[in-house]
This record gives C-alpha cells, sequence and structure tokens, in this order.
C-alpha cells in the first residue's frame, strides 16, 4: 500500500466488480485525475477497464475500453466536467482489445488524436497468431502441434472468430504518433515496457504511474512467448521490429518490471484493470513488482522440479502445473503458451535444453534463472 492515497472524490459509486466507479484523483502536484471503470460487454475474468483522463496539453485520456462498451465509456465520462469533444488525444496503454476495443467508433465520433507505441501502428493490422513462424523453434512448433491435437476446430474457429471484427476495425485505425522510450509531451513521460504484449507503455505523469496491463492488482499479466514473424511479413516491418526479442517473452517482460521498479518508490499505480473489486480499492505501488517477479520464479522453480522428477514434455508439465478447471477447451492453449513463455526464459538461462523432439531436460544445476531474477529485483 503507498503512502499516498490518491483517491479525492468519488463521483459515482459503482458495483462490487468494479464495474461502473467513476472517481476523482490528485497526484502530488494538485492535478486532477479522473478514473472511468468501463464495463466489458460481457464478464471477464479482469473486470472493467479503467480508462483515464487529465489535462497536460488539453485532455489526454489513457485507454477506451474493450469492443461493445463505447456506451459505458459514454456514459461513465458524462459524469466529469469535460466534453468528450475537448478531449485532444487518446493514448493506448497497448493494443489488446480490451484497451483500444472501441477505438473505431470513438474516431468515427470525435476528433481526439490516437497514439500509441511505434510497434502499434507496424502491427495493428495482423493478428499476431497468424503471423508467428511456429516453425521457428521446437517449443513453438510443439505448442501448435498438441493444440491441434486437443483442441476442436469448432473452438478454435469461434475464438478466432469472435475478433474478426475488432481486428478489421483495428487495422483501419489512424495513429497520429507513434511513441518512442523516454519520449516526454509537457509533464508526460512514455516508458517502454515490453513483455505482456509487444507495443505495452507506462506513462509518467507526476507521481502517478498509468501501467495499462503491465502492473495489475490481484492479478498476475499474461506474458508473450517468443514470437518470430514469419519471414515474408517481417520483410515489410521498420527495421527496430526485424528482430522480436526485445518486444516479446517472458524475459522481456521481467526486464521491462525491472525497468519500471527502478523508477523509483514515488509513484501510486494506476493500472487498467482491479483499481476496485470486491467492494474495495486497490492501491499498489512498485512492491506490487516484486511480487509478479515472484510469482514467476515460483512457477520456474515448479518446472525445473517437476523436469527433474520425470516431466520431459510441454504438455506433461501444463497438465501438472495448472489446475484442471483451467484446461478446459481452447484454455488449454493459453495455459501451454503461458508454460512455453517460462520454458523458453530457462532455456536462455542455459538451465534447460529441448531436443528436437520435443524432450526437456534440465542442464547442470539448473539454477541460473534463480541468479538472473536476483539482478532484476536489485534496484
Ligand atoms: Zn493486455
Ligand atoms: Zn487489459
Amino acid at each position: 500500500m503507498p503512502n499516498n492515497i490518491p483517491l479525492k472524490n468519488i463521483i459515482r459509486k459503482g458495483d462490487d466488480n468494479g464495474d461502473g466507479w467513476v472517481i476523482q484523483l490528485e497526484t502530488d502536484k494538485g492535478r486532477a485525475v479522473y478514473g472511468i471503470a468501463v464495463a466489458q460487454s460481457s464478464s471477464g475474468r479482469t473486470g472493467p477497464t479503467w480508462s483515464y483522463v487529465f489535462e497536460n496539453d488539453g485532455f489526454t485520456v489513457v485507454d477506451l475500453g474493450t469492443p461493445g462498451s463505447f456506451d459505458n465509456f459514454v456514459d461513465g465520462y458524462s459524469q466529469l466536467p469535460l466534453n468528450l469533444n475537448e478531449i485532444q488525444r487518446v493514448i493506448f496503454t497497448h493494443g489488446h482489445s480490451d484497451h483500444d476495443g472501441t477505438a473505431h467508433e470513438f474516431s468515427s465520433l470525435y476528433k481526439a488524436e490516437i497514439w500509441a507505441h511505434k510497434t502499434y501502428s507496424s502491427l495493428k493490422k495482423y493478428k499476431i497468431w497468424e503471423i508467428q513462424d511456429r516453425e521457428s523453434s521446437v517449443l513453438q512448433k510443439e505448442l501448435m502441434r498438441i493444440s491441434s491435437i486437443l483442441i476442436s476446430d469448432s473452438d478454435k474457429f469461434s475464438r478466432w472468430n469472435q475478433y474478426s471484427d475488432y481486428y478489421a476495425n483495428k487495422g483501419k485505425t489512424s495513429v497520429s504518433k507513434d511513441l518512442s522510450n523516454q519520449e516526454i509531451f509537457k509533464d508526460l513521460q512514455i516508458i517502454e515496457t515490453p513483455g505482456h504484449s509487444p507495443d505495452q507503455i507506462v506513462l509518467l505523469l507526476d507521481n502517478f504511474m498509468f501501467t495499462g496491463d503491465h502492473i495489475l492488482p490481484e492479478i498476475t499479466p499474461h506474458p508473450t512467448s517468443n514470437t518470430i514473424i514469419q519471414k515474408k511479413i517481417s520483410n515489410s516491418l521498420p527495421c527496430f521490429l526485424k528482430d522480436t526479442s526485445p518486444w516479446f517473452g517472458l524475459g522481456t517482460y521481467l526486464n521491462s518490471l525491472s525497468t519500471t521498479m527502478k523508477l523509483g518508490n514515488k509513484y501510486s499505480i494506476l493500472p487498467a484493470h482491479r483499481l476496485h473489486n470486491k467492494g474495495e480499492f486497490n492501491w499498489i505501488d512498485q512492491s506490487r513488482g516484486l511480487e509478479i517477479i515472484s510469482h514467476h520464479e515460483k512457477r520456474l522453480n515448479r518446472i525445473i522440479h517437476r523436469l527433474n522428477s520425470n516431466s520431459d514434455s510441454l504438455e506433461d508439465l501444463t497438465r501438472g502445473i495448472f489446475e484442471k478447471s483451467k484446461l478446459l477447451g481452447a484454455n488449454i492453449f493459453a495455459a501451454m503458451s503461458e508454460i512455453v513463455a517460462h520454458l523458453e526464459f530457462l532455456e536462455e538461462c542455459n538451465d534447460i535444453k529441448v531436443s528436437n523432439s520435443g524432450k526437456i531436460n534440465v542442464t547442470g544445476n539448473g539454477i541460473n534463472y534463480i541468479k538472473k531474477l536476483e539482478q532484476l529485483r536489485s534496484v
């Protein structure tokens, strides 16, 4: 819990799960920041998406909400002492549908510019799972091989299909500014924090840190796995995306957590989810970053432990580590890809070796990752 709770005023009370709250916050410089909990169109695990708005060279909005939630967005903003026409820009913390899912509706009604990290506009027209070169590593090949056996075509189809309209609209979204690391706009600073997604950024304003899904209370953000993009698409991408290793993977995510922790402990974190849940606010600071690193350390410990005691395949490990309820239908893909992200990190630390047939073995003592995490934690 941070020393200073940034809450100044509750403008509208919402539900126990966080839906519908509208609050006024205040930075250490006395600047008003409003938080609007935009309920998702269907109830999801993460709860509402928190959109924020403040004045910095005109009104700046951080994130919009999930597809189908535009009415909730407008309704929440109607409680504020500002008009949606006055918004100068919308900045996306990253390009996941629960953040930029109503960009199309917003842009068709309002003139505000859209800003996002530079990888956003380069990748926005692609479904990342379709452009990934799955032949690029044994683990990625295994992930596809096992899921094609375990996940029915109808499950796969409904999952992918659900996003078709979203991607069609997203491809057409016009981005006015491609953001880079450390850029400053008056009092607002951009920090690249890739890992949860390639385009994840956090925004610093006075003593506030808007983290999107980089750091969340209650939830451990999902890390991406390493993503090599198919050659034919990679060729048309800008230079900074030719090598995708700085943008994807658990190692990248953990590095980004280390980066945000090194900014010092003066920040109040304003996350995109779970700022309010179960009838209470969750006020957090950077120490939450340490908890997230510890979560991943525990998972890495369990993986090494299982590998040392006879588990040696991706499917085995996934079934051993996740509860059965998390492995139903197409969910097993998300669970396995999370295990792949951890195995890739262990590979990078030289703690495991994956044979061409997908058999995974611990090399040496399998403890290099512990040292690596120690380095990331030492701020
Ligand atoms: Zn996300
Ligand atoms: Zn999210």
